[in-house]
């Protein structure tokens, strides 16, 4: 049984002209018209594969493979399709688009499987567009946090209106939550989006487990004035506290010289952003990641007390809110023993890694056991146009995963 290579590139080579910016770039934010369509395509891939489709409250498309005995609990793979504003063509995509591979692979020679199999490209993955991710892994495990659809995009549009706008029936998701152990277990592919296999040149890799992200956001507030004539010593600048700030995590990252601990200040805010106006108020957004929970608690506390101390000194006020907090996660061992297995038959080299980004598999990893395969980015870039995975890789690991769930599904 083989993978049909041509067309998985294929696949790839019509995803990425939708949403498309530049040459190899991809724009496709969560509820939008580009990720509808990226859904009306794939939904016919699906159903080429002999699968059901539909998208769900929460804006998930679903494909389902019906099993001989549809009471099993399912063996469910995905990722999303959603991209970030200035994105690659290969995030996301890959656990979707190769996952589809291997059920039309399946169907192609006529096994019908015991266990349904079902594909989710899992709604807003990537949280920027209400700066909160992993919208539909967390929707159908009842995971919604209060007042998430009232969240709003930069255009002042409110997540229950992009989902109504979708198509999307919010007043249905209690009944498109999936109930306890109704799912077998969830495998996701996806490209590494960093540099160690890359560097160590192997083209795949076993996923050990995600290192859980905190997210929060941090208001710092002080006081406009005319730049010219507020003297120095009666300032209550807000960047320059921000400024202190976003340099005192990263020195509270790098604490201990080469540990996975990373760090990061992403977007700042300025108001009123005017060149001759004291800086009133600073919003700031914080992505803290360890693979070592005990270690992000402590260097969490080191921040927090970083951030009382430099409002002080400047006169500000401010607020910090948790927008995630998630622990780290292991993959399940049965199912990395499996696919270290199959990558010894084909004589892969696949070394274990960590996975510093999140992923679909976080919220899924608390409802089942979970597994990753993690494909070769070059050069480790992603989050970007120049992304690349080549479709050799993608390929290689898609023949992975097939075997994986035929082993699977032989349990
Ligand atoms: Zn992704």
């Amino acid at each position: 049984m083989e993978i049909n290579k041509t067309r998985l590139q294929q696949h790839f080579e019509a995803m990425s002209l939708i949403g498309k910016i530049g040459e190899t770039g991809t724009n496709r934010p969560a509820h939008s018209t580009e990720e509808k369509k990226a859904f009306e395509l794939t939904a016919q891939w699906m159903q080429d594969a002999g699968m059901k489709t539909h998208i769900d409250s929460f804006g998930n498309l679903i494909g389902r493979l019906e099993g001989k005995n549809n009471s099993l609990p399912v063996l469910m793979m995905g990722s999303h399709l959603d991209s970030q504003p200035y994105g690659g063509r290969f995030d996301g995509v890959a656990g979707v688009l190769c996952a589809v591979e291997v059920v039309k692979t399946l169907y192609d020679n006529n096994i019908m499987p015991e266990r349904s199999i079902e594909i989710i490209s899992f709604a807003d993955e990537e949280g920027w567009r209400f700066n909160k991710g992993l919208f539909g892994s967390r929707g159908i495990l009842g995971k919604l946090e209060e007042g998430e659809l009232q969240r709003k995009d930069k255009d002042g549009i409110t997540r229950e209106q992009a989902l109504k706008n979708f198509g999307c029936d919010i007043t249905k998701f209690k009944q498109d939550e999936y109930k306890q152990n109704s799912i077998y277990c969830f495998l996701e592919l996806h490209i590494e989006q960093g540099p160690v296999l890359d560097i160590a040149h192997k083209p795949i890799g076993v996923v050990s487990g995600i290192s859980g992200p905190l997210w929060a956001t941090l208001k710092l507030k002080g006081m406009a004035g005319h730049a010219g004539s507020v003297p120095m010593a009666l300032r209550k600048d807000a960047l320059v506290g921000a400024a202190e700030i976003i340099i005192a995590l990263n020195e509270i990252a790098t604490q201990i010289p080469g540990a996975p601990t990373v760090g990061t200040v992403g977007t700042l805010n300025i108001f009123p952003a005017s060149r001759n106006i004291i800086p009133e108020e600073v919003t700031l957004t914080i992505d803290l990641r360890d693979i070592d929970l005990e270690r992000r608690h402590k260097y969490e506390k080191q921040f927090k007390e970083k951030i009382e101390a430099t409002a002080k000194k400047h006169g500000l006020t401010y607020s910090l809110t948790e927008d995630t907090n998630s622990e780290p996660r292991y993959c399940a061992n049965w199912i990395k023993e499996i696919i270290h297995t199959q990558c010894k038959q084909l004589n892969i080299d696949a070394p274990e890694l960590m996975s510093g980004p999140f992923h679909d598999s976080l919220p899924l990893s608390y409802a089942t056991d979970y597994g990753m395969i993690f494909i070769r980015s070059k050069d480790g870039i992603s989050h970007n146009p120049l992304e690349y995975s080549s479709y050799e890789d993608l390929a290689l690991g898609t023949t992975v995963l097939l075997r994986t769930v035929t082993e699977i599904l032989k349990r």
